[in-house]
């Protein structure tokens, strides 16, 4: 028998131990190492009880999902029927749910007899952020134990609970609470059922509790997660199965599950979502480097500005136990920027989301000053500062004379170089980039940006750090725009010439906005600002000059003052929360299209789709081809954290994936030929789109020289 399980007997009691590092993944060696135990543990005469334990710090993570699409994952025995036999146990089961258990972990508890769990346990049914449904009974047990509302809220949500809400809600039975060692109280928790005879018990002979669902629950519940689950089709699914439990008894419940399940799982969507939750994973992995390279220590971190970002970056540490100091020019502007994250921290507080005394623990965490020496005992410091090269070189400058050795000096550029920025000290090695997302605080990408001289554990304590102050990194070679602006440039370009050539605001911000993003390209124009996108583009103005045509529309509106929501007006006049087409905006765009020789003409949603997302396709495979990011995976999960690419695509490269890449190499030599002299400026397929589609290849498959070199 493997060792993935282990099995002892304590005072008559059975103890199977769930033992895979790191997170006792239902594997078919668990499978098998748990029915094998059990049926022993069922046989021996001498054993009264038996309780499901795990010798790792979780209790388990649920499936094994690098088994999904394998043999593995099909080889004997299924979930599924290890579970029915344990709930078919003649002899009394206690989960002793020491830690996490999800997915599958929780599926593994709700079919024994009891539940015995730590405080600091937290139970959940994930599976919705991979594409699918809890498909070993979840959806079935759960509401019969917790109630449909319960059942509904979690499996949809995909969130944990804490042991007491599983306590409350009837899932769990009892709560280990004090310090004494945890297996040790599971046992004496199960003598005591023995010693009072505590009934075997099945969910087969429960029916959901129906008195208590509010009417309409069902309805309303689909109706009050219909935009944020817009275009998945996993939580309808799940939502569904919740219903049949209330219909179906246990075993015509569970076929249905499964039939569900199935339709989930063979969808694109599900491919996408868990190629992202690999991928995100695999972002932390930098080639060329020794992951055994020690890290540096970070416990004091110090922010240069208190603006919109440096007053979000210091929030996400604060929230992580971090002391953070920050340095300003002016008292004032540090008593704005501490009283925009006090005004944050008290809104959550209204809501319900902490405690007036966590509140003030926060705060008490961050102080500021207007004094670089006092910047002296930071681990690390984050510059903040206005966009410009010159003020941050002088920032650089004067943190290198007082930081201390070791301490790691970055910047939040969302452009600029970061090896210019390193010049100005005497440090290189320890300067890296920083590219929060705004805002700040909520934003899950941070964007690393790897110096040529930035030290290798420089670049491991950052993406650590990162993982402290739960942002998802993503590490991207010091190159203009990183990795996500310079590949949203095109996708940018696209839709300024687009309305040019007579699409209007409103039927592009359709298009994207039905592929899954969260808002089309104009109104992220408006919301983010015309003006900053102006001034983004002045700075390269060289560059561009070799396109007259280059987001004329964008400059014109904002030669007329018309900068987006904050003066009201852009590419949509704004009345309160009301946004509304603006004729002028067409007329503007008729007029400089006569200007420019362009001709007007009516443009289908198809060729706007293709324009923008397969150019920003073909932006991450020159990204990819020239070394910036490291497995088109990085691009993906940029794009999902960073820019709204909807999830359920995968991110753009896992959709090219999926469509095929001939298929989007053919549409944009289409528009090279069709666009005239504009597709042929534009339009010109990155080399390895083209290796890659001649080869019938992936770009999953390929491997960037990067890791060739090791
Ligand atoms: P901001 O104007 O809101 O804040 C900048 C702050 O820096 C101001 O409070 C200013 O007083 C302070 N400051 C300026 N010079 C200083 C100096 N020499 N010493 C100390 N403080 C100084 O700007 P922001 O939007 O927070 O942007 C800051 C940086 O973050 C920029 O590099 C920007 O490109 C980058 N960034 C911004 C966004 C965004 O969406 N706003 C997103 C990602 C990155």
């Amino acid at each position: 028998m493997s060792s993935a399980t282990l099995y002892q007997v304590k005072n008559n009691i059975a103890i199977i131990s769930l033992n895979s590092p790191p997170v006792n993944g239902l594997g078919q060696a668990v499978r098998e190492g748990i029915l094998d135990n059990f049926k022993k543990a069922h046989a021996d005469d001498s054993v009264n009880a038996i309780i499901i334990a795990s010798t790792g710090k979780l209790f388990c993570g649920g499936a094994d999902i690098s088994e999904f699409g394998t043999e593995k994952m099909s080889a004997a025995p299924f979930l599924g029927e290890v579970l029915n036999q344990l709930e078919a146990s003649q002899k009394p089961v206690v989960a002793a749910i020491n830690g996490m258990a999800l997915g599958g972990g929780l599926e593994l508890c709700l079919v024994c007899d009891y539940r015995f769990a730590s405080a600091k346990a937290k139970l959940g049914l994930p599976e919705v952020h991979l594409g699918i449904l809890p498909g070993a009974g979840g959806t079935q047990r759960l509401p019969r134990l917790a109630g449909a509302v319960k059942a509904t809220e979690m499996i949809v949500s995909g969130k944990p609970v804490s042991a007491k809400e599983a306590l409350e809600s009837g899932f769990v039975d009892a709560i280990h609470a004090d310090d004494s060692d945890f297996l040790e109280a599971a046992l004496a928790y199960t003598a005591e059922l023995i010693a009072t005879n505590a009934p075997v018990k099945t969910c087969a002979d429960l029916s959901v509790d129906t008195s208590n669902i509010p009417e309409n629950f069902f309805a309303d519940f689909r109706k009050s997660i219909a935009r944020k689950t817009r275009g998945f089709i996993a939580p309808e699914k799940c939502i569904q199965c919740v219903e049949a439990s209330l219909e179906l008894d246990l075993k015509a419940g569970l076929e249905k599950e499964a039939d569900l399940f199935m339709q989930c799982m063979t969808t694109s969507q599900a491919r996408a979502q868990q190629h992202l939750f690999f991928a995100e994973r695999a972002a932390t992995k930098i080639p060329g480097i020794d992951k055994n390279t020690a890290i540096r220590k970070i416990e004091q971190v110090a922010i240069i500005g208190a603006g919109t970002m440096g007053g979000g970056i210091a929030m996400n540490f604060i929230n992580a136990g971090v002391p953070v100091k920050v340095l300003e020019l002016k008292q004032e502007a540090l008593d704005k920027g501490f009283g925009v994250i006090r005004q944050n921290y008290e809104i959550s507080a209204k809501k319900g989301r902490m405690t007036q005394e966590q509140v003030e623990q926060r705060m008490s965490l961050l102080s500021g000053t207007l004094s670089y020496a006092e910047l002296n005992e930071a681990d690390l410091i984050i510059e903040a500062v206005f966009e410009n090269m010159d003020i941050k070189k002088k920032v650089f400058a004067s943190l290198d004379e007082v930081a201390k050795p070791g301490a790691i000096l970055a910047s939040n550029t969302s452009t600029l170089d970061v090896d210019a920025i390193a010049s100005a000290t005497n440090r290189p090695e320890d300067v890296i980039g920083l590219h929060f997302f705004s805002p700040a605080n909520v934003m899950k990408l941070l964007e690393i940006v790897r110096g040529s001289k930035t030290a290798d554990d420089v670049l491991l304590t950052s993406i650590k750090m990162a993982q402290l102050i739960r942002k998802v990194p993503v590490v991207s070679e010091n190159q203009w725009g990183f990795i996500g602006n310079r590949v949203l440039e095109p996708y940018g370009r696209e839709a300024g010439r687009l309305m040019l050539e007579g699409a209007s605001p409103a039927q592009i911000d359709k298009v994207l906005y039905e592929f899954g993003f969260a808002m089309g390209l104009p109104s992220v124009m408006d919301l983010a600002g015309i003006d900053v996108g102006y001034l983004t583009r002045q700075a390269r103005k060289d560059e561009l000059a070799i396109d007259p045509t280059y987001a004329a529309v964008s400059d014109r509106l904002y030669e007329l003052g018309r900068y987006g929501q904050k003066t009201g007006r852009g590419a949509y006049i704004y009345k309160g929360r009301e946004k509304i087409e603006d004729p002028e905006v067409m007329e503007i765009s008729k007029e400089l299209a006569e200007k420019f020789g362009v001709e007007q003409r009516e443009i289908s949603d198809q060729e706007i789709l293709e324009r923008t997302v397969y150019m920003l396709i073909n932006e991450g495979a020159q990204v990819l081809g020239e070394g910036v990011s490291y497995r088109s995976s990085d691009i993906d999960v940029v794009y999902a954290y960073g820019y709204g690419f909807p999830a359920h695509r995968g991110g753009p490269m896992q959709y090219a994936d999926e469509i095929g890449l001939d298929k989007v190499l053919a549409s944009i030599e289409k528009y090279r030929e069709e666009l005239g002299d504009y597709g042929k400026l534009w339009f010109t397929p990155a080399p390895i789109l083209k290796e890659l589609a001649a080869a019938g290849k992936t770009f999953k498959s390929y491997k960037p020289s990067a890791f060739k070199k090791t």
